[in-house]
Protein backbone atom coordinates (compact mmCIF):
# COMPACT_ATOMS: atom_id res chain seq x y z
CA UNK A 1 0.00 0.00 0.00
CA UNK A 2 1.30 3.39 -0.55
CA UNK A 3 0.46 6.02 2.39
CA UNK A 4 1.30 9.34 2.23
CA UNK A 5 1.24 11.73 5.04
CA UNK A 6 1.05 15.22 4.55
CA UNK A 7 1.71 17.06 7.77
CA UNK A 8 3.23 20.13 9.37
CA UNK A 9 5.29 18.36 12.06
CA UNK A 10 7.50 14.91 11.61
CA UNK A 11 9.94 13.85 14.61
CA UNK A 12 12.81 14.34 15.32
CA UNK A 13 14.10 16.57 12.71
CA UNK A 14 10.07 19.00 12.37
CA UNK A 15 8.41 18.27 16.27
CA UNK A 16 6.89 20.55 18.25
CA UNK A 17 5.06 18.22 20.35
CA UNK A 18 3.09 14.82 20.43
CA UNK A 19 1.57 14.45 16.09
CA UNK A 20 5.06 14.88 15.31
CA UNK A 21 6.46 11.82 17.22
CA UNK A 22 3.27 10.25 16.22
CA UNK A 23 3.18 10.72 12.71
CA UNK A 24 6.94 9.01 12.57
CA UNK A 25 6.61 6.51 14.61
CA UNK A 26 3.26 5.41 12.92
CA UNK A 27 4.82 5.69 9.59
CA UNK A 28 7.89 3.20 10.55
CA UNK A 29 5.90 0.63 12.11
CA UNK A 30 4.15 0.79 8.61
CA UNK A 31 7.26 0.70 7.04
CA UNK A 32 8.47 -2.95 8.92
CA UNK A 33 4.66 -4.32 7.94
CA UNK A 34 6.43 -3.71 4.31
CA UNK A 35 4.45 -0.68 3.24
CA UNK A 36 5.40 1.99 1.22
CA UNK A 37 5.30 5.32 3.54
CA UNK A 38 6.33 9.14 2.57
CA UNK A 39 5.65 12.06 4.33
CA UNK A 40 5.31 15.43 2.85
CA UNK A 41 5.88 18.48 4.79
CA UNK A 42 6.98 22.29 4.57
CA UNK A 43 10.52 22.71 4.10
CA UNK A 44 11.14 24.88 6.98
CA UNK A 45 14.38 26.86 8.11
CA UNK A 46 14.23 25.92 11.40
CA UNK A 47 14.04 21.87 10.74
CA UNK A 48 17.13 19.59 11.32
CA UNK A 49 18.24 18.81 8.00
CA UNK A 50 21.18 17.13 9.39
CA UNK A 51 18.99 14.27 10.88
CA UNK A 52 18.00 13.14 6.74
CA UNK A 53 19.86 11.12 4.54
CA UNK A 54 20.28 11.77 0.80
CA UNK A 55 18.37 15.18 0.90
CA UNK A 56 18.07 16.30 -2.68
CA UNK A 57 16.38 19.10 -4.72
CA UNK A 58 14.26 17.44 -7.69
CA UNK A 59 14.74 19.39 -10.61
CA UNK A 60 11.36 20.31 -11.76
CA UNK A 61 9.91 23.17 -9.96
CA UNK A 62 6.06 24.07 -9.78
CA UNK A 63 3.62 27.09 -9.60
CA UNK A 64 1.02 27.47 -7.25
CA UNK A 65 -1.45 30.65 -7.23
CA UNK A 66 -2.77 32.03 -4.36
CA UNK A 67 -4.61 35.40 -5.07
CA UNK A 68 -4.24 35.47 -8.78
CA UNK A 69 -0.25 35.51 -8.12
CA UNK A 70 1.80 32.23 -9.36
CA UNK A 71 4.51 31.29 -6.98
CA UNK A 72 7.50 28.95 -7.53
CA UNK A 73 8.41 25.55 -5.35
CA UNK A 74 10.22 23.05 -5.14
CA UNK A 75 9.82 19.64 -3.93
CA UNK A 76 13.26 18.12 -1.77
CA UNK A 77 13.70 14.27 -1.38
CA UNK A 78 15.50 12.56 1.66
CA UNK A 79 15.41 8.99 3.20
CA UNK A 80 15.47 8.77 7.35
CA UNK A 81 14.81 5.34 8.44
CA UNK A 82 13.12 3.85 5.59
CA UNK A 83 11.11 6.92 5.01
CA UNK A 84 10.67 8.94 1.67
CA UNK A 85 10.31 12.55 2.93
CA UNK A 86 9.65 15.12 0.60
CA UNK A 87 9.74 18.82 1.83
CA UNK A 88 7.93 21.32 0.09
CA UNK A 89 10.28 24.94 -0.49
CA UNK A 90 8.42 27.84 -1.80
CA UNK A 91 9.73 31.25 -3.46
CA UNK A 92 6.48 33.30 -2.35
CA UNK A 93 7.79 36.65 -1.04
CA UNK A 94 6.35 36.14 2.49
CA UNK A 95 8.78 33.35 3.10
CA UNK A 96 6.00 31.23 4.79
CA UNK A 97 8.16 28.47 5.99
CA UNK A 98 11.14 30.65 6.67
CA UNK A 99 9.86 32.27 10.13
CA UNK A 100 12.41 30.63 12.66
CA UNK A 101 9.42 28.50 14.12
CA UNK A 102 6.41 25.95 12.87
CA UNK A 103 3.33 27.44 14.08
CA UNK A 104 2.73 31.17 16.47
CA UNK A 105 3.16 33.39 13.16
CA UNK A 106 -0.11 35.92 12.61
CA UNK A 107 -0.58 34.41 8.97
CA UNK A 108 -0.76 30.78 10.08
CA UNK A 109 -3.95 30.31 8.16
CA UNK A 110 -2.38 31.51 4.97
CA UNK A 111 1.19 29.76 5.44
CA UNK A 112 -0.78 26.58 5.70
CA UNK A 113 -3.85 26.94 3.27
CA UNK A 114 -1.08 27.26 0.68
CA UNK A 115 1.02 24.48 1.45
CA UNK A 116 -2.19 22.04 1.35
CA UNK A 117 -2.54 23.72 -2.22
CA UNK A 118 0.71 23.62 -3.12
CA UNK A 119 0.78 19.55 -1.97
CA UNK A 120 -1.97 18.63 -4.03
CA UNK A 121 -0.59 20.22 -7.02
CA UNK A 122 2.89 18.56 -6.97
CA UNK A 123 1.07 15.12 -6.36
CA UNK A 124 -1.06 16.05 -9.41
CA UNK A 125 1.99 17.16 -11.65
CA UNK A 126 3.46 13.88 -10.60
CA UNK A 127 0.98 11.69 -11.13
CA UNK A 128 0.82 10.23 -8.14
CA UNK A 129 -1.89 7.14 -7.12
CA UNK A 130 -1.93 7.37 -3.53
CA UNK A 131 -3.86 4.76 -1.84
CA UNK A 132 -4.42 6.18 1.56
CA UNK A 133 -3.73 9.83 2.40
CA UNK A 134 -3.38 10.44 5.76
CA UNK A 135 -3.98 14.02 7.41
CA UNK A 136 -3.04 15.51 10.59
CA UNK A 137 -4.79 18.57 12.48
CA UNK A 138 -6.68 21.75 11.56
CA UNK A 139 -3.16 22.70 9.38
CA UNK A 140 -4.04 19.58 6.53
CA UNK A 141 -7.73 19.75 7.42
CA UNK A 142 -8.74 21.70 3.85
CA UNK A 143 -7.37 19.11 1.43
CA UNK A 144 -10.10 16.63 1.38
CA UNK A 145 -12.04 19.63 0.22
CA UNK A 146 -9.11 20.58 -2.19
CA UNK A 147 -9.29 17.60 -3.80
CA UNK A 148 -13.00 17.22 -4.31
CA UNK A 149 -12.84 21.17 -5.58
CA UNK A 150 -10.04 21.43 -7.56
CA UNK A 151 -7.26 18.18 -8.01
CA UNK A 152 -9.56 15.06 -8.64
CA UNK A 153 -10.94 16.47 -11.82
CA UNK A 154 -7.50 17.15 -12.86
CA UNK A 155 -6.32 13.32 -12.42
CA UNK A 156 -5.08 13.12 -9.33
CA UNK A 157 -6.64 9.83 -7.62
CA UNK A 158 -6.52 9.38 -3.73
CA UNK A 159 -8.44 6.34 -3.28
CA UNK A 160 -8.86 6.93 0.56
CA UNK A 161 -8.03 9.85 2.85
CA UNK A 162 -8.19 9.53 6.60
CA UNK A 163 -8.17 12.72 9.13
CA UNK A 164 -6.44 12.25 12.93
CA UNK A 165 -7.52 14.98 15.54
CA UNK A 166 -4.86 15.28 17.82
CA UNK A 167 -6.22 17.69 19.58
CA UNK A 168 -9.74 19.66 19.01
CA UNK A 169 -8.84 22.91 20.67
CA UNK A 170 -7.28 23.82 17.54
CA UNK A 171 -9.68 24.31 14.61
CA UNK A 172 -8.04 26.41 12.41
CA UNK A 173 -10.16 29.10 12.20
CA UNK A 174 -10.33 31.61 9.24
CA UNK A 175 -12.08 33.60 6.74
CA UNK A 176 -14.15 32.96 3.59
CA UNK A 177 -11.19 35.70 1.97
CA UNK A 178 -8.80 32.58 3.23
CA UNK A 179 -10.20 30.22 1.52
CA UNK A 180 -10.79 32.41 -1.45
CA UNK A 181 -7.23 32.73 -1.73
CA UNK A 182 -6.26 29.22 -2.53
CA UNK A 183 -9.30 29.34 -4.94
CA UNK A 184 -12.38 27.76 -3.27
CA UNK A 185 -15.23 29.64 -4.01
CA UNK A 186 -18.07 27.86 -3.27
CA UNK A 187 -21.56 28.77 -1.12
CA UNK A 188 -22.01 25.45 -0.54
CA UNK A 189 -18.44 24.64 1.19
CA UNK A 190 -18.59 27.66 3.19
CA UNK A 191 -21.92 26.99 4.42
CA UNK A 192 -20.79 23.31 5.76
CA UNK A 193 -17.77 25.18 7.01
CA UNK A 194 -19.56 27.39 8.94
CA UNK A 195 -17.98 27.50 12.59
CA UNK A 196 -20.69 26.56 15.08
CA UNK A 197 -19.40 28.83 17.94
CA UNK A 198 -18.54 31.76 16.36
CA UNK A 199 -21.21 33.30 13.51
CA UNK A 200 -19.33 34.15 10.15
CA UNK A 201 -16.20 32.36 10.80
CA UNK A 202 -14.82 29.42 8.79
CA UNK A 203 -13.93 26.26 10.50
CA UNK A 204 -11.54 24.11 8.68
CA UNK A 205 -11.57 21.09 11.10
CA UNK A 206 -14.80 20.98 10.29
CA UNK A 207 -14.40 20.20 6.55
CA UNK A 208 -12.06 17.41 7.17
CA UNK A 209 -14.49 15.81 9.59
CA UNK A 210 -17.27 16.06 6.80
CA UNK A 211 -15.31 15.06 4.11
CA UNK A 212 -12.40 12.72 5.05
CA UNK A 213 -13.34 8.99 4.31
CA UNK A 214 -12.47 8.39 8.18
CA UNK A 215 -11.55 10.09 11.12
CA UNK A 216 -9.22 9.26 14.21
CA UNK A 217 -8.17 10.28 17.54
CA UNK A 218 -5.96 9.37 19.55
CA UNK A 219 -7.24 7.56 22.45
CA UNK A 220 -10.53 5.95 22.76
CA UNK A 221 -11.72 8.22 25.90
CA UNK A 222 -10.32 11.06 24.09
CA UNK A 223 -13.12 10.04 21.11
CA UNK A 224 -15.71 9.53 23.56
CA UNK A 225 -14.89 13.00 25.25
CA UNK A 226 -14.95 14.89 22.01
CA UNK A 227 -18.76 13.97 21.40
CA UNK A 228 -19.72 15.41 24.66
CA UNK A 229 -20.64 19.49 24.73
CA UNK A 230 -17.40 20.13 27.37
CA UNK A 231 -14.85 18.36 25.00
CA UNK A 232 -16.32 18.81 21.53
CA UNK A 233 -15.75 22.42 22.05
CA UNK A 234 -18.41 23.40 19.44
CA UNK A 235 -17.82 20.33 17.28
CA UNK A 236 -19.34 17.55 19.10
CA UNK A 237 -22.81 17.54 17.37
CA UNK A 238 -20.81 16.89 14.16
CA UNK A 239 -18.64 14.14 15.47
CA UNK A 240 -21.54 12.63 16.68
CA UNK A 241 -23.55 12.96 13.18
CA UNK A 242 -19.96 11.04 11.79
CA UNK A 243 -19.67 8.76 14.53
CA UNK A 244 -20.02 5.89 11.88
CA UNK A 245 -16.42 7.05 10.90
CA UNK A 246 -14.21 7.89 13.52
CA UNK A 247 -12.30 6.12 15.93
CA UNK A 248 -10.42 6.12 19.00
CA UNK A 249 -6.74 4.56 18.78
CA UNK A 250 -4.41 5.15 21.24
CA UNK A 251 -1.02 6.06 20.37
CA UNK A 252 2.62 3.93 21.19
CA UNK A 253 5.89 5.50 21.60
CA UNK A 254 8.51 4.71 19.05
CA UNK A 255 10.41 2.27 21.45
CA UNK A 256 13.37 2.52 18.89
CA UNK A 257 14.45 6.12 19.51
CA UNK A 258 13.12 6.21 23.17
CA UNK A 259 15.68 3.24 24.19
CA UNK A 260 16.92 3.75 28.05
CA UNK A 261 19.35 1.27 26.44
CA UNK A 262 21.13 3.02 24.21
CA UNK A 263 19.62 6.78 24.25
CA UNK A 264 22.60 8.94 23.10
CA UNK A 265 21.33 11.56 25.61
CA UNK A 266 21.39 9.80 28.91
CA UNK A 267 24.55 9.09 31.03
CA UNK A 268 23.99 5.71 32.60
CA UNK A 269 22.13 3.04 30.27
CA UNK A 270 19.63 0.49 31.15
CA UNK A 271 17.12 -2.30 29.87
CA UNK A 272 13.43 -2.04 31.43
CA UNK A 273 14.05 -5.96 32.16
CA UNK A 274 17.04 -5.19 34.85
CA UNK A 275 16.55 -5.46 38.03
CA UNK A 276 15.01 -3.26 39.97
CA UNK A 277 18.06 -2.10 41.94
CA UNK A 278 20.19 -2.18 38.39
CA UNK A 279 17.61 0.49 36.89
CA UNK A 280 17.42 2.80 40.30
CA UNK A 281 21.49 3.07 40.63
CA UNK A 282 21.50 3.64 36.57
CA UNK A 283 18.60 6.12 37.45
CA UNK A 284 20.81 7.95 40.20
CA UNK A 285 23.85 8.66 37.90
CA UNK A 286 21.52 10.17 35.34
CA UNK A 287 20.16 12.31 38.48
CA UNK A 288 24.04 13.16 39.24
CA UNK A 289 24.20 13.83 35.42
CA UNK A 290 21.47 16.32 35.31
CA UNK A 291 22.24 18.25 38.42
CA UNK A 292 25.98 18.65 37.54
CA UNK A 293 24.34 19.94 33.86
CA UNK A 294 21.60 22.01 35.90
CA UNK A 295 23.92 23.55 38.39
CA UNK A 296 21.44 21.63 41.04
CA UNK A 297 22.45 20.58 44.56
CA UNK A 298 23.62 16.77 44.42
CA UNK A 299 20.88 14.95 47.23
CA UNK A 300 19.04 12.46 47.40
CA UNK A 301 15.78 13.89 47.50
CA UNK A 302 12.97 12.67 45.40
CA UNK A 303 12.90 14.66 42.12
CA UNK A 304 9.84 15.63 40.21
CA UNK A 305 9.98 16.66 36.63
CA UNK A 306 7.53 18.21 34.12
CA UNK A 307 8.29 18.58 30.46
CA UNK A 308 5.79 20.22 28.57
CA UNK A 309 4.41 22.93 26.32
CA UNK A 310 3.48 25.43 29.45
CA UNK A 311 -0.04 26.12 27.48
CA UNK A 312 -3.38 26.80 29.66
CA UNK A 313 -4.37 22.92 28.21
CA UNK A 314 -1.45 21.53 30.52
CA UNK A 315 -2.62 23.47 33.61
CA UNK A 316 0.25 25.43 34.36
CA UNK A 317 -1.08 26.70 37.86
CA UNK A 318 -0.98 23.29 38.96
CA UNK A 319 2.04 22.90 37.76
CA UNK A 320 3.50 25.56 39.50
CA UNK A 321 1.49 24.19 42.76
CA UNK A 322 3.25 20.91 42.54
CA UNK A 323 6.90 22.68 42.35
CA UNK A 324 5.96 24.78 45.25
CA UNK A 325 5.21 22.09 47.34
CA UNK A 326 7.53 20.05 46.49
CA UNK A 327 10.73 22.22 47.15
CA UNK A 328 8.42 22.69 50.51
CA UNK A 329 8.56 18.87 51.53
CA UNK A 330 12.26 18.54 50.39
CA UNK A 331 12.74 17.82 47.20
CA UNK A 332 13.84 18.78 43.97
CA UNK A 333 11.93 20.38 40.49
CA UNK A 334 12.50 20.13 37.21
CA UNK A 335 10.89 22.07 34.79
CA UNK A 336 11.19 21.80 30.86
CA UNK A 337 8.33 24.02 29.13
CA UNK A 338 8.13 25.62 26.17
CA UNK A 339 5.71 27.98 24.10
CA UNK A 340 4.42 29.81 27.47
CA UNK A 341 2.60 32.69 26.66
CA UNK A 342 3.77 36.07 28.26
CA UNK A 343 1.98 35.82 31.26
CA UNK A 344 2.41 32.04 32.20
CA UNK A 345 6.60 32.32 31.83
CA UNK A 346 6.71 35.45 34.18
CA UNK A 347 4.79 33.67 36.71
CA UNK A 348 7.35 31.26 36.66
CA UNK A 349 9.83 33.70 36.40
CA UNK A 350 8.49 35.15 39.57
CA UNK A 351 9.16 31.89 41.17
CA UNK A 352 12.43 31.47 39.79
CA UNK A 353 13.44 35.21 41.71
CA UNK A 354 12.21 34.38 44.77
CA UNK A 355 14.01 30.84 44.83
CA UNK A 356 17.11 31.99 43.18
CA UNK A 357 19.26 30.77 45.70
CA UNK A 358 17.62 27.22 45.60
CA UNK A 359 19.38 25.08 44.32
CA UNK A 360 16.62 22.01 44.30
CA UNK A 361 14.24 24.29 41.12
CA UNK A 362 15.47 24.12 37.78
CA UNK A 363 13.17 26.03 35.22
CA UNK A 364 13.96 26.10 31.32
CA UNK A 365 11.53 27.78 28.73
CA UNK A 366 13.21 25.98 25.82
CA UNK A 367 12.43 22.80 23.39
CA UNK A 368 15.01 20.79 23.81
CA UNK A 369 15.13 17.13 22.83
CA UNK A 370 18.51 15.96 24.59
CA UNK A 371 17.71 17.34 27.71
CA UNK A 372 14.09 15.76 27.55
CA UNK A 373 15.83 12.61 27.71
CA UNK A 374 18.03 12.96 30.48
CA UNK A 375 15.09 14.48 32.46
CA UNK A 376 12.91 11.53 31.70
CA UNK A 377 16.28 8.97 32.43
CA UNK A 378 16.96 10.78 36.02
CA UNK A 379 13.62 11.59 37.36
CA UNK A 380 11.60 9.59 40.05
CA UNK A 381 8.36 11.41 39.03
CA UNK A 382 6.63 13.03 36.44
CA UNK A 383 3.15 15.47 37.10
CA UNK A 384 1.11 15.97 34.47
CA UNK A 385 -2.23 17.52 35.75
CA UNK A 386 -3.68 18.66 32.12
CA UNK A 387 -6.60 19.99 32.26
CA UNK A 388 -7.53 18.29 29.09
CA UNK A 389 -5.19 15.53 27.22
CA UNK A 390 -5.86 14.12 23.84
CA UNK A 391 -3.54 11.06 24.52
CA UNK A 392 -0.71 12.45 25.87
CA UNK A 393 3.04 10.51 25.36
CA UNK A 394 5.13 11.92 28.34
CA UNK A 395 3.53 9.56 30.97
CA UNK A 396 4.10 6.63 28.55
CA UNK A 397 7.87 7.86 27.67
CA UNK A 398 8.42 8.64 31.56
CA UNK A 399 7.21 4.89 32.73
CA UNK A 400 9.57 3.51 29.97
CA UNK A 401 12.27 5.20 31.66
CA UNK A 402 11.55 4.17 35.28
CA UNK A 403 9.67 7.28 36.40
CA UNK A 404 6.60 7.33 38.02
CA UNK A 405 3.33 9.25 36.39
CA UNK A 406 0.88 11.56 38.62
CA UNK A 407 -1.63 12.76 36.47
CA UNK A 408 -5.20 14.08 36.30
CA UNK A 409 -7.49 11.42 34.84
CA UNK A 410 -8.92 12.98 32.09
CA UNK A 411 -8.36 11.61 27.80
CA UNK A 412 -5.54 9.31 26.91
CA UNK A 413 -3.73 9.74 30.68
CA UNK A 414 -6.90 8.15 31.88
CA UNK A 415 -6.67 5.30 29.20
CA UNK A 416 -2.88 4.75 30.80
CA UNK A 417 -2.36 5.63 34.18
CA UNK A 418 -3.83 3.73 36.81
CA UNK A 419 -3.75 4.77 40.15
CA UNK A 420 -1.79 2.57 42.75
CA UNK A 421 -4.21 2.61 45.33
CA UNK A 422 -8.28 3.38 44.36
CA UNK A 423 -7.88 1.61 40.48
CA UNK A 424 -10.32 -0.45 39.84
CA UNK A 425 -7.76 -2.08 37.49
CA UNK A 426 -5.64 -5.33 38.07
CA UNK A 427 -3.00 -4.85 40.25
CA UNK A 428 -0.38 -5.36 38.05
CA UNK A 429 -1.79 -2.62 35.75
CA UNK A 430 -1.21 -0.01 38.53
CA UNK A 431 1.18 1.92 37.65
CA UNK A 432 0.97 5.43 39.06
CA UNK A 433 -0.99 8.32 40.70
CA UNK A 434 -3.97 9.79 39.71
CA UNK A 435 -6.03 12.77 40.43
CA UNK A 436 -9.91 13.67 39.43
CA UNK A 437 -10.52 17.14 39.56
CA UNK A 438 -8.19 20.30 38.01
CA UNK A 439 -7.28 21.75 41.34
CA UNK A 440 -4.40 22.49 43.92
CA UNK A 441 -6.20 19.64 46.30
CA UNK A 442 -6.35 17.07 43.42
CA UNK A 443 -2.84 17.78 42.96
CA UNK A 444 -1.95 17.35 46.92
CA UNK A 445 -3.97 14.20 46.34
CA UNK A 446 -0.96 12.59 44.22
CA UNK A 447 2.02 14.24 44.83
CA UNK A 448 1.60 13.77 48.95
CA UNK A 449 1.01 9.87 48.41
CA UNK A 450 3.72 9.65 46.24
CA UNK A 451 6.07 11.61 47.65
CA UNK A 452 5.68 9.56 51.12
CA UNK A 453 5.60 6.18 49.16
CA UNK A 454 8.93 7.08 47.68
CA UNK A 455 10.35 8.41 50.96
CA UNK A 456 8.83 5.64 53.08
CA UNK A 457 7.82 2.40 51.45
CA UNK A 458 10.33 1.58 48.59
CA UNK A 459 9.07 -1.96 48.30
CA UNK A 460 5.87 -0.24 47.22
CA UNK A 461 7.37 1.84 44.87
CA UNK A 462 9.67 0.08 43.05
CA UNK A 463 6.66 -2.46 42.53
CA UNK A 464 4.97 0.88 40.61
CA UNK A 465 8.04 1.69 38.89
CA UNK A 466 8.39 -1.85 37.64
CA UNK A 467 3.83 -1.90 36.27
CA UNK A 468 5.39 1.39 33.82
CA UNK A 469 8.57 -0.68 32.88
CA UNK A 470 6.96 -3.70 31.93
CA UNK A 471 4.20 -2.03 29.99
CA UNK A 472 4.80 -2.39 26.17
CA UNK A 473 3.97 0.96 25.23
CA UNK A 474 5.05 0.37 20.63
CA UNK A 475 3.18 0.91 18.22
CA UNK A 476 2.50 -2.86 16.92
CA UNK A 477 -1.21 -2.90 18.66
CA UNK A 478 -2.21 0.38 17.64
CA UNK A 479 -0.34 0.23 14.10
CA UNK A 480 -2.67 -2.76 13.47
CA UNK A 481 -5.91 -0.98 14.23
CA UNK A 482 -4.40 1.95 12.17
CA UNK A 483 -3.99 -0.62 8.91
CA UNK A 484 -8.07 -1.79 9.85
CA UNK A 485 -8.84 1.66 9.10
CA UNK A 486 -6.56 2.13 6.34
CA UNK A 487 -8.28 -0.90 4.41
CA UNK A 488 -12.03 0.61 5.84
CA UNK A 489 -12.66 -2.64 7.87
P1 LIG B 1 1.49 17.67 23.19
O1 LIG B 1 1.51 17.04 21.85
O2 LIG B 1 0.14 18.17 23.61
O3 LIG B 1 2.52 18.74 23.36
P2 LIG B 1 2.29 15.06 24.18
O4 LIG B 1 2.44 14.54 25.58
O5 LIG B 1 1.40 14.29 23.27
O6 LIG B 1 1.85 16.57 24.30
O7 LIG B 1 3.73 15.10 23.46
C1 LIG B 1 4.74 15.92 23.91
C2 LIG B 1 6.05 15.54 23.21
O8 LIG B 1 6.88 16.71 23.16
C3 LIG B 1 6.85 14.51 23.99
O9 LIG B 1 7.70 13.82 23.10
C4 LIG B 1 7.70 15.38 24.94
O10 LIG B 1 8.88 14.72 25.36
C5 LIG B 1 8.02 16.55 24.03
N1 LIG B 1 8.23 17.83 24.73
C6 LIG B 1 7.29 18.58 25.36
N2 LIG B 1 7.84 19.71 25.83
C7 LIG B 1 9.15 19.66 25.51
C8 LIG B 1 10.27 20.54 25.72
N3 LIG B 1 10.11 21.71 26.36
N4 LIG B 1 11.48 20.16 25.26
C9 LIG B 1 11.63 18.98 24.61
N5 LIG B 1 10.63 18.11 24.38
C10 LIG B 1 9.40 18.45 24.81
Amino acid sequence: MYILHITTEAAPFAKVGGLGDVVTALSLEMVKKGHQIALLLPKYDCMDTSLLKNLKAESDSFLTEEAGQKYRNTIWTADYKGLKILLLETDHPLAYFSRKTIYGCKDDNDRFLYFCKAALTYLTNAQKTIDLLHLHDWPTAVIPILYREIYKSQGLNIKRTIFTIHNIDYQGRCSILNLNKIGINKETYFRDLLDPVFPGVINLMKGAIKYADALTTVSPAYEKEIKTAMGGKGLHYLLIENQHKLKGILNGIDTDYWNPEKDLFIAAHFSPNDPIQKIQEAKQKNKAALNKQLNLADSKAPLVVSITRLVPQKGPELIRHALLKTIEKGGQFVLLGNCAPDEIQKSFEEIQRLFAKNRHLAISYQYNEPLSHLIYAAADMIIIPSIFEPCGLTQMIAMHYGTVPLVRHTGGLGDTVFDVDTSKENEELRNGFTFEHPDNKGVDWALDRALDCYQNNQEKWQWIMQHGLKEDFSWEKSAAKYMKVYSGI
